[in-house]
């Protein structure tokens, strides 16, 4: 293995909206940063891509204003739930749907612009702490040998892919099965779909979304039970029963291609290590019913943004590290909670579906849920 001495203020791995703002915000503070990613950019995730008003109001505070940046991108005015069978719709205050091709590669451009250094197709593993840094070894296009970079903090922003680094401790729920994200984009006229409406199907193998994105095609993505996807045998089998039953016309398309994500619940028992800050949803992910993952993800990086920096510089990395932890505990950590607490809820669509037409007051409910997916119903 090559090694180098290249010394970097800041190690950023994994470029979602995590890692892009946790490199951006140490590089505008003047901090030698680079940021890698396995992927060619721009690239495609499997997410509901809904970016909601919290998100857009955070990245305004960080002077990224999305909406101005994509004006193609819907605004999202209305959700609509089809619980077993049973609609509820209600209005949103706002947010946008933007592919993750579009949003992701936007905030890598933006880091370049305020000089971090970028590497894309780059693997990377992060390696042990020492008194001054903590290693990373880079593997580029499939080279068989890694070189060996260091840095004065790393920040792991991997996603809920844990392939970055060994030590890390995961928790999981244990009383119901973990459900897998799935998600495709469909052309324009898969299903009738209004441009400022968020579609959710919501049923007891899991639930689908549906929104337009800045193009028109429509994006489709779900959390559903593995066993569901196995039992059904084919991509297009599984997009046939995840939709039947919602009352809309829909064109099934002759192929696509379904992406797929690990399980989707877990948090890191340590999201702080000495040189080492978690951040998104490499810290903790809960399943997506209400779409905020990428707010947290924006949110995580920006509180750590200040102990990045301060490890960067010199100050000392153990008491960061149980800084880190404490701050994303309190930040975050209740955000976690309240997320997994709805997905449990939701394992029960028909009761759901039931209750729903018979609640005295479902204007509460539904102000709830409307505060839940802008963002808002969390502060
Ligand atoms: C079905 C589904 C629907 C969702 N819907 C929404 C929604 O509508 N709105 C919303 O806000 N959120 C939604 N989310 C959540 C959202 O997708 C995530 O919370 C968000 O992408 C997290 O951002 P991140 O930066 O932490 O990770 P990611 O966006 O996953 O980015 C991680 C990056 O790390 C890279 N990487 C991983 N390992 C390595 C390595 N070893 N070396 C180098 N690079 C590496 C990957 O290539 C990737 O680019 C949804 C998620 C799912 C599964």
């Amino acid at each position: 293995m090559t090694k180098r001495t290249d010394i970097w203020d800041v190690i950023v791995v994994g470029a979602g909206p995590a890692g892009s703002i946790a490199a951006l915000m140490a590089a505008r503070r003047g901090l030698k940063t680079l940021l890698v990613d396995r992927a060619q950019f721009p690239r495609t995730k499997v997410c509901g891509s809904c970016l909601n008003e919290g998100l857009l109001e955070l990245l305004r505070g960080i002077g990224l204003d999305a909406a101005s940046q994509f004006p193609t991108a819907p605004t999202l005015k209305q959700a609509t739930f089809n619980l077993n069978g049973r609609a509820i719709s209600f209005p949103l205050p706002g947010g946008i749907a933007l592919s993750r091709e579009a949003f992701d590669h936007w905030l890598v451009q933006e880091c370049i612009r305020s000089s971090v250094d970028f590497l894309p197709e780059t693997s990377a593993r992060i390696g042990p702490c020492t008194d001054e840094t903590r290693s990373v070894i880079l593997i580029q296009g499939g080279a068989p040998n890694g070189v060996v970079h260091h840095a004065r903090t790393v920040v792991c922003a991997t996603g809920l892919t844990s392939s970055a680094i060994d030590g890390i401790i995961w928790k999981s729920p244990r009383w119901r099965k973990n459900r897998i994200g799935i998600g495709a984009v469909l052309d324009e006229d898969f299903i009738d779909l209004d441009r400022h409406e968020i579609f959710l199907n919501v049923r007891k193998w899991g639930y689908a979304g549906l929104v337009r994105l800045e193009d028109n095609r429509i994006d489709f993505a779900a959390a559903v039970d593995p066993q569901f996807i196995r039992r059904c045998g084919s991509p297009n089998k599984s997009l046939a029963r995840m939709i039947e039953g919602v009352g809309r016309r829909v064109n099934m398309p002759p192929e696509f291609q379904f992406r797929g994500t690990p399980p989707l619940t877990r948090h890191a028992r340590q999201v702080g290590l000495p040189r080492l800050f978690l951040v998104g949803d490499a810290a903790g992910y809960a399943e997506p019913f209400t779409g905020e993952g990428m707010h947290w993800a924006v949110l995580s990086s920006a509180i750590a943004s200040d102990l990045v920096a301060q490890c960067a510089t010199g100050d000392d990395p153990i008491k960061l590290a149980r800084q880190w932890q404490a701050l994303w505990k309190a930040s975050l950590g209740g955000r976690w909670k309240r997320c997994l607490f709805i997905s449990q809820v939701l394992r029960f669509p028909r009761t759901l579906g039931a209750l729903s037409g018979m609640i005295p007051a479902p204007d509460k409910l539904k102000q709830t849920l409307a505060s839940s997916f802008s963002g808002q119903g969390n502060r």
